[in-house]
């Protein structure tokens, strides 16, 4: 629960995807890792394994092997086995609490998200309120102290420039779009009118604009005093879904308009961004502390500990912001997977989801195209995209089903601003039936947005390469 966590940007663009952290990327490693066994059956459980190929053997009755062996603290001298066992230990401490956090959310949202909503958003409503209070109450004091109140002296007018330089920095911070990589409306009318009819679906406005980029990850927010609507496609991910998984990933971002995420809105948005910055101003500095002369090293010292008393009220503050957001926030992200799953099928959402494990296969296949020999420098080698799709579709069921229950085991190491994915996938097991006709994609269509996208396929290979 730190401020380097914070819930989320204010008016930023929310991935739909969690971190990738914990998934070891380990195409490149050797089955046979871990010391596997010749007979095809688990050393542990004696449970048939399935044949070694190009990803970590295991075993999916008892979970031999899912993690590759930690390193052993035996070898190690005292004190510093004793400070790694105590790492350890807390670190299995606070995954617990995260755990028992999550799947609080989880249960809540599973039995009826309403409470949950009203009771932390409300919160978090009135407590970015007190912190505009704040940032308002110090603009308006350099105001008041320039302009000579109480009485005009040089020293109150100094202060009050002060408050104002303060007042500036702590202003209300509501993004930008993003100009680089858009996607004019009228150079992909397809590809719009798919993001149109999603968003009709959902009861969503439509975008204002699309940006495509080379990101393993989709978008949406709305940045600017104008709420410019802007979506974001990472044109990887984008590669490695089937065409109803890519509609299910537009319905889950474009859900985020209209799932009443407070995590999103001006209002708490910008708090959150104003105590990133408070937390930023008042930590404390160790640099400039000069120890040669007593005066100036007492008169730092106490500057110093002024500063980290109220650093630690901001780290307090957004510390609750934090965790009222993870609980508002979390139930967000399950509805906007609904809406992904009701314009679709679960399994559709589902299979959206899983892709999301393939952000190691990317890496794999960039790192095998980067040492490919190319004509001319500058030039991208030819099929980064059909070799990612390729790469993609060949990932092993059993693979897929490893990364699900990594994500399971360690659950702190994904993103702060979604649940884990096993419980996301949990919980579309449990969405209701769709209750319309899905929002298809065909082939004809699908083939015309792919024609729309060459160029900006071009453009990110190379960018990526
Ligand atoms: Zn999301
Ligand atoms: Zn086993």
């Amino acid at each position: 629960m730190s401020l380097t966590e914070p819930p989320a940007p204010a008016t930023g663009a929310q991935a739909a995807v969690p971190a990738q952290a914990a998934v070891p990327a380990q195409e490149a490693v050797p089955a046979q890792a871990a010391g596997s066994p010749a007979t095809g059956r688990c050393p542990d459980c004696g449970a048939p394994l399935p044949p070694p190929g190009r990803f970590p053997l295991w075993c999916a009755s008892c979970e031999w092997n899912l993690l590759p062996p930690e390193p052993s603290t035996a070898g190690l001298p005292g004190r510093a086995r004793r400070r790694a066992e105590r790492a350890a230990r807390r670190t299995a401490r606070e995954r617990q609490a995260v755990r028992e956090r999550t799947e609080q959310v989880f249960r809540l949202v599973a039995a009826d998200g309403s409470k949950l909503r009203h009771g932390s958003a409300v919160a978090a409503f009135l407590l970015a309120g007190a912190v505009h209070l704040v940032s308002l109450a110090v603009l308006l004091a350099g105001v008041a102290l320039l302009a000579g109140w109480p009485a005009p002296s040089w020293p109150a007018r100094a202060l009050g420039a002060f408050a104002l330089v303060l007042a500036f920095l702590l202003r209300p911070r509501l993004g930008r779009p993003q100009r680089e990589g858009v996607l004019a409306r009228e150079a992909a009318p397809e590809l719009y009118g798919l993001v149109d009819a999603v968003a009709a679906e959902l009861g969503a406005p439509p975008v204002h604009s699309i940006v495509v980029t080379g990101q393993f990850n989709a978008s949406f927010g709305s940045y600017g005093l104008r709420r410019h609507r802007q979506l974001e496609i990472g044109l990887p991910l984008w590669t490695v879904l089937g065409r109803q998984q890519r509609v299910a990933l537009l319905g889950h971002e474009l859900g985020h308009d209209v799932n009443q995420d407070s995590r999103r809105g001006l209002w708490t948005g910008a708090a959150v961004n104003a105590l990133v910055e408070w937390e930023r101003l008042t930590r404390p500095s160790r640099d400039n502390e000069d120890y040669n002369n007593p005066l100036t090293a007492v008169a730092s010292s106490a500057a110093n500990l002024v500063l980290g008393v109220v650093n630690l009220g901001v780290r307090a503050v957004a510390g609750l912001m934090y965790r009222l957001h993870l609980r508002d926030g979390q139930a967000a992200e399950y509805r906007a997977d609904r809406m992904a799953a009701r314009l679709t099928s679960a399994r559709d959402a589902q299979g959206m989801l899983r892709a999301q494990f393939h952000a190691p296969t990317l890496e794999t296949v960039l790192a095998r195209q980067r040492a490919l020999a190319r004509p001319r420098p500058g030039v991208p080698a030819p099929g980064l995209w059909e070799a990612l799709a390729e790469a993609a579709g060949s990932v092993p069921a059993s693979e897929e089903e490893r990364r699900v229950r990594v994500s399971e085991r360690e659950v702190s190491a994904s993103d702060s601003s979604h649940p884990p994915t096993y419980l996301r996938l949990r919980m579309l097991a449990a969405a209701p039936p769709a209750d319309r006709p899905p929002v298809v994609l065909d082939a004809g269509r699908a083939g015309v947005i792919e024609a729309e996208l060459a160029g900006s396929r071009v453009r990110i290979a190379a960018e990526l390469l």
